[in-house]
């Protein structure tokens, strides 16, 4: 997704960067300048019943005309103010459109029912990663929602144990991650050292009384000697600073606390890849996707409109335009056919020819020439039979 803020964005960004300094300001001083003249008004009036002095009516005329200059300045703050906080609702007035429901028709999209219960599949598969159970569940309930206790599991222990790391309880991480760890390690994940080292450091937080267990625990480290060589030295290299204290020691670094920030990263990102999940969920994805979408889409169906040429948008699973979306949102490669310069798909893969070169299984098709291939390329001729699907 692209970090790039559009034209509206920053039109807004600047106006709203011009109220800001006013905010905290207003109010403050002419407030606080009426509170202190109030307080002379009241100690002056405390002798009722004597007439004034010339002195004190002096007072009082000061008094009155501070009010009134005061009140005054309150009102033209309040008046600046005003007219740039109108200027941001006009900013987004005239830099977002609210009528986006028109950007696509109707046509494009499944039948109501069918979009209604993706749309609410989609909001509680995102509630269940954010660790929302309660309110999935009620969501549940109240739109008649079938959910399989299998597609929740994954989420309910994914939380679970996130939850106790937050807590700063390494249990039920080790335990899954020991259980899991041949998966892990094929994943490249460092997860399991990352949390022996966690529990490790610690025991060295608590001072010279748990060196014994500290030592004892390093065995833990064991599987890990090759790939965390380095960690391993530096974690031994801090047991001799125990007695005067880790925090005193050119090895404080460890006691960080953004060590458990970042091994909670660690286990929601190794374990959702583990079990096939997304990190962030097809909700919170597809609503990013769109805000970098929506105003080139809204382009589009000016100039459709403009030239009438409706039925450019007809297809369901395609766009008509391509719309970069960054690397972010790259998921899996993908393959366009030279010949028919269309992208592959699952009911038109890519082959493998024995030359080397890949084309559509469609292209391919329409290439056979009486029981022979010929490749288009290179060109050398050959059975089709013999061109292997490749997967990327
Ligand atoms: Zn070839």
């Amino acid at each position: 997704m692209s970090g790039k803020l559009g034209l509206g964005q920053v039109a807004l960004m600047s106006e709203w960067d011009a109220v800001l300094p006013h905010l905290p300001s207003i109010g403050g001083w002419p407030i606080h300048c009426l509170l202190s003249v109030f307080v002379r008004i009241h100690s002056v009036t405390a002798l009722q019943g004597t007439p004034l002095s010339a002195t004190l009516s002096l007072v009082m005329s000061q008094c009155c005309r501070k009010i009134k200059d005061t009140v005054q300045k309150l009102a033209s703050d309040h008046k600046d103010i005003h007219s740039s906080v109108s200027r941001v609702g006009k900013a987004i007035d005239r830099n977002f459109d609210s009528e986006i429901c028109g950007v696509v028709s109707d046509a494009v999209w499944d039948s109501r029912e069918k979009q209604q219960q993706i749309l609410q599949m989609a909001i509680v598969e995102h509630l269940y990663q954010q660790g929302m159970l309660s309110v999935a569940e009620e969501l549940c309930q109240e739109s008649t929602l079938n959910v399989d206790l299998d597609f929740k599991q994954p989420f309910l222990e994914l939380n679970r144990i996130l939850e106790a790391l937050h807590e700063q309880d390494l249990g039920p991480a080790l335990e899954w991650a020991i259980s899991h760890r041949q998966r892990l390690l094929e994943l490249n994940s460092s997860l399991e050292f990352k949390l022996h080292r966690l529990h490790f450091i610690r025991l060295l937080a608590s001072g010279p009384e748990k060196q014994l267990e500290a030592l004892s625990y390093a065995r833990h480290f064991q599987p890990f000697a090759r790939l965390h060589q380095r960690e391993i030295q530096v974690m031994m290299g801090s047991l001799v600073y125990l007695r005067l204290g880790l925090e005193k020691s050119p090895y404080c670094h460890l006691l960080d606390n953004s060590h458990w920030a970042e091994i909670c990263e660690t286990f929601t990102r190794d374990a959702c890849s583990l079990l096939g999940l997304s990190v962030e969920s097809p909700l919170s994805v597809s609503f990013a996707s769109g805000c970098v979408a929506l105003p080139v889409l809204m382009n589009i169906k000016a100039v459709i409109e403009q030239r009438q040429c409706t039925g450019v948008w007809s297809h369901k699973d395609e766009l008509p335009i391509e719309i970069e979306l960054g690397m972010k949102c790259w998921y899996h490669s993908v393959f366009a056919c030279p010949i028919l310069r269309q992208q592959t798909s699952d009911s038109n893969p890519p082959i493998k020819l024995i030359c080397g070169h890949v084309i559509s299984r469609d292209a391919l098709n329409k290439l056979i020439n009486g029981g022979k291939l010929k490749c288009p390329y290179c060109p050398m001729e050959q059975n089709p039979a013999d061109g292997k699907r490749i997967i990327f």
